[in-house]
């Protein structure tokens, strides 16, 4: 099976046996949980839209290893082409499920190690890459959902690994048997943990000698033994429990993190693309961030979603003709597309590294992963405020369904005639889950400090830009030698 559909990603996913913790207690059934239920929606979304017509040329690609058609979330990027196509997938993905689907993670991933592992055996002589193209054939066989797994908890910031009180702060190698590696530590702010069928674990930062044994590659399927899961909070997420309220704003779809537990994990040699080569952790980490910083891509099609939520409650509400809120959607298009600007031109710009793949730009991923660190902010704030008040002192569903209430609510919550109430409510509880609820995980927090916080990046743009050639062409047109 090279491309499983949506109904068997769910059924595949019925089949893993993983240890999931929640308000408490272990769950006994992942699959079906209210609270994270909608977040395996999202991912399978990329499933179902790979096999519609009109999204195949986005959605699929060929694989440069057997030459099969496969869901381009497990291609490797072949040209300039395959990367532009990977912004839009994003955008698309993101407009149709208004949150994060995940998936692309386990994608960037994929093609850094495709990068790294053949950098490292050039050095080394070490056959990782020949070890990684048998996991990549198997991963695109079986289409499957990788978590991508890189952020250690990283305890004391001032102290590198090797000298952290405790010394799990950073995944890093326990013991070597004959037939692989144990592992322990933890990945914090896992999306899409307990959606995948695997995790592939990078190191965190850029390694010196002394921390080689956290210099540790490797993918295991994510219901290995001593992996544990403790699913993180979201704002308003027991929403979820009362059923498919309005209140939920996104009735459809949601996104999740996790801490990831590796409680001494044995990992197999033949799943091990890195061991102690500290001195390929930094080129690991920027090449899955300037990965990673292209897909927030998604943003722009959740921006679209939310930019589709203003306009209409602006017509609900008979504002939409008021020449300001004119002004502020043209101002939220312009930031959104600005945001798409940079995942095009980061991908339009990239380059072939020596293995083949096709890398992006770094200097301008950065830059575009940064624009998402602000411009969200700023159309939501326009949302909100086109929006109006209402949108969070509003009663609940069942107000409004109730028989004591809900005539006092439909007729004083009534705008425009010709919309019923109930739109409106919709309406106004999808732009609070996309900027207060649920979503605003993904569409606020997780784009300040997903993919990495924005310093990281201010950090690669001053590494990446050519001070000297700017500095020359200034002092060229006023004569300075
Ligand atoms: Fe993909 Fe965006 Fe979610 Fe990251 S935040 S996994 S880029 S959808
Ligand atoms: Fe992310």
């Amino acid at each position: 099976m090279t491309m499983m559909n949506a109904e068997q990603y769910e059924e595949s996913l019925r089949r893993l046996n993983l240890v999931v913790h929640m308000f408490g207690k272990r769950l006994e059934n992942v699959v079906d949980d209210p609270i994270i239920r909608p977040s395996m929606k999202a991912v399978a979304k990329t499933y179902e839209l790979a096999h519609r017509p009109e999204h195949e040329d986005i959605m699929t690609a060929t694989s440069h290893i057997t030459g099969k058609k496969i869901n381009r979330f497990t291609h490797i990027h072949q040209n300039i082409g395959d990367l532009v196509k990977k912004s839009k997938m994003g955008r698309l993905l993101g407009r149709e499920t208004g949150c994060c689907f995940q998936r692309c993670v386990g994608m960037d991933s994929l093609n850094a190690l495709s990068i790294v592992t053949f950098n490292i055996d050039e050095k080394y002589g070490t056959e990782y890459y020949k070890r990684f193209l048998k996991y990549l054939e198997y991963v695109q066989e079986n289409d499957l959902t990788c978590d991508g797994a890189m952020t250690d908890p990283k305890g004391d910031r001032s102290l590198p690994p090797h000298k952290q009180p405790d010394p799990d702060q950073y995944l890093h190698v326990v013991g070597q048997k004959k037939d692989g590696i144990v592992v322990r530590g933890a990945k914090a702010h896992q999306t899409g943990a307990v959606n995948s069928h695997e995790i592939i674990v990078m190191p965190t930062l850029t390694m010196r000698e002394e921390d080689k044994d956290y210099a540790i590659s490797f993918a295991l399927p994510s219901d290995t033994e001593g992996i544990v899961y403790i699913m993180g909070r979201q704002s308003c997420d027991t929403r979820k429990l009362e059923g498919d309220t309005i209140d939920r704003g996104n009735i459809l779809f949601g996104g999740h993190e996790a801490l990831v537990v590796f409680n001494d994990v044995f990992v197999p040699w033949d799943r091990v693309f890195m061991c102690r080569e500290y001195d390929f952790a930094g080129q690991l980490v920027e090449d899955f961030a300037a990965y990673h910083r292209q897909s927030y891509a998604c943003k722009v099609g959740v921006g679209d979603v939310l930019i589709g939520a203003a306009q209409t409650i602006a017509e609900y509400n008979g504002a939409e003709k008021a020449s300001h809120i004119k002004d502020k959607i043209v101002e939220m298009n312009h930031l959104n597309e600005t945001l798409y600007c940079g995942c095009i031109a980061c991908a339009s710009e990239g380059q072939k590294e020596a293995s083949g793949t096709y890398a992006v730009n770094t200097l301008l991923a950065n830059v575009h992963k940064h624009n998402v660190t602000r411009f969200p902010y700023e159309i939501a704030r326009l949302a909100q405020d086109i929006a109006g008040g209402l949108m969070v002192t509003m009663p609940a569903e069942k107000d409004f369904k109730s028989p004591e209430t809900g005539k006092w609510l439909h007729k004083y919550f009534k705008a425009n005639s010709d919309v019923p109430t109930e739109n409106r409510m919709r309406i106004l509880r999808l732009i609070e889950n996309i900027t207060l609820g649920t979503a605003a995980v993904g569409y606020l927090t997780e784009y300040m400090h997903g993919a990495g916080s924005p310093q990281a990046q201010r950090i690669m743009i001053s590494r990446r830009i050519n001070l000297r050639e700017k500095q020359k062409a200034a002092k060229k047109l006023c004569g300075i030698e």
